[in-house]
């Protein structure tokens, strides 16, 4: 009886596009989670507090709120033939703990992150700041989404600056 499974793999691996004669490329993504609580309280300094509260609601408490946030730092790279990784996913964790983590977990961010100095800490900013602070640490290209969850329900992403 014949099985029902998933179709054979090709028998020769598509190295080259038909017709073509370019070679593909195949991109895997890989993701690391991390995790942080941190304070921070939503401020446009221009504005007076009664402005403050209107827009940004209890985000913008003088005293500050706090929130359990979710990262996933995501690269896009080939496989290399010889470790059949992406990453390494142990450097990614390195990467992301000592270059994120370990500089905005148990902070307040609108006061002890010198790389948040002047930003106002909405989710959408933090992934344009988190993006820059990562970026350089890997090879140029690589780092493909930053998502940031600032509660279960409210998530923000980034894929880095664009030209358009
Ligand atoms: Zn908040």
């Amino acid at each position: 009886m014949q099985q029902l499974c998933a179709p054979p793999l090709a028998r020769h691996p598509v190295s080259l596009r038909p017709h073509q004669g370019v070679p593909v490329k195949r991109y895997v993504y890989i993701t690391r989670r991390g995790h942080f609580s941190a304070a921070h309280r939503l401020e446009n300094p221009a504005w007076s507090i009664e402005k403050n509260m209107e827009v940004f609601g209890k985000c913008a408490s003088p005293n500050y709120h706090g929130h359990n946030f979710y990262i996933e730092v995501t690269l896009r790279g080939e496989v290399d033939p010889d470790t059949g990784m992406v990453v390494d996913f142990s450097d990614l964790k390195r990467i992301v703990d000592r270059h994120l983590i370990d500089q905005v977990d148990h902070k307040n961010l609108n006061l002890d992150v010198p790389f948040l100095r002047g930003v106002n800490p909405t989710a959408e900013n933090l992934v344009v700041k988190f993006w820059e602070q990562l970026a350089p640490h890997f090879p140029s290209g690589m780092l493909y989404k930053i998502t940031l969850y600032e509660t279960a329900k409210n998530v923000v992403e980034y894929y880095g600056p664009s030209e358009d």
